[in-house]
């Protein structure tokens, strides 16, 4: 559906966020990405939609192409939701008029001068229903708990009816009951709508849990990509190794070693 290949991002100084990265994000799947702070999970999200262009390689989206700048990349971020830790929603406005601002990329500019038309109206409506807060709809978002923005967020998600979900630590601000509830609510959508979600986590207990797939990254390189079974503690140990700053290509070889253990968790991304 979406993929990188080759991907790598350089940001100026020379750092090097991503190397050498290559995945593919398919339907109905779940994908949860773990790694220490900075080891790239933001960058490789924002790749996904081209918020940050890859120095080196390609995103191929199916039925659009490579994404370059150009419609068919307006048309691909028209149709991918992104979930923040931080709502971006506008306090001040209603829960249905920050929902509805889901749809404002379906809109010419004057367009959206206007009140939206109402099929809109009613969709946001049926975003907000989904995610249990119809009869919030006309309260103030900043009236509203954490838990509650978090899931405005989704129905203004969904009101996109997007076609990818991309989540950077949707949950980091929240108590666990409301974190799982959040998961819990991106994974549905994604099943029910046959639509990949990308979600960046720090909690590996959520990351078996709610992930069909976890992609682990250490220092900008995907150092395990497999299903939540065989995440055991060495691949857990290559995920959340320090990388040293001396040998910055150190994790590199280390994957290319043919250590067993690496070689069978890459057969079970494959297979
Ligand atoms: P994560 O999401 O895993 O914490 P990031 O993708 O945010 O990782 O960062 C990966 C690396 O790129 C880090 O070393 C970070 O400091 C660096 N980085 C991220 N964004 C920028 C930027 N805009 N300019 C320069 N360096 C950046």
């Amino acid at each position: 559906m979406i993929e990188l290949e080759d991907v790598t991002v350089s940001y100026a100084r020379g750092v090097a966020a991503l190397r050498d990265v290559s995945l593919s994000f398919d339907r109905r799947d779940v994908t949860v990405l773990l790694g220490l702070s900075g080891a790239g999970k933001s960058t490789l999200l924002r790749c996904l939609n081209r918020l940050t262009a890859p120095t080196a390689g390609r995103v191929i989206v199916d039925g659009l192409g490579e994404l370059t700048p150009g419609r068919a990349l307006r048309d691909h971020r028209r149709r991918t939701a992104v979930v923040f830790q931080q709502h971006q929603l506008i306090g001040r406005y209603s829960a249905l008029r920050n929902v509805l601002l889901g749809r404002i990329g379906y809109h010419s500019v004057w367009r959206t001068l206007f009140p939206l038309p109402r099929a809109d109206r009613v969709l946001a409506l049926e975003s907000l229903e989904r995610v249990g807060l119809l009869e919030k709809a006309l309260d103030p978002v900043r009236t509203l708990s954490g838990g509650q923005q978090q899931r405005v967020g989704i129905a203004r998600a969904l009101a996109q009816r997007p076609a990818l979900i991309l989540a950077d630590e949707p949950v980091a601000s929240l108590d666990p009951a409301t974190a799982e509830h959040i998961l819990h609510q991106i994974r549905t959508v994604a099943l029910q709508d046959g639509i990949p979600a990308v979600i960046s986590l720090h909690q590996v207990d959520f990351a078996r849990q709610f992930g069909d797939r976890i992609v682990g990254l250490c220092a900008g390189r995907v150092v395990f990509d497999g299903k939540p079974s065989a995440l055991n503690d060495d691949a857990l140990a290559r995920i959340y190794a320090r990388p040293d700053p001396a040998a910055p290509h150190a994790v590199a070889r280390q994957s290319r070693d043919g250590d067993p253990e690496e070689t069978s968790l890459n057969m079970e991304a494959v297979s």
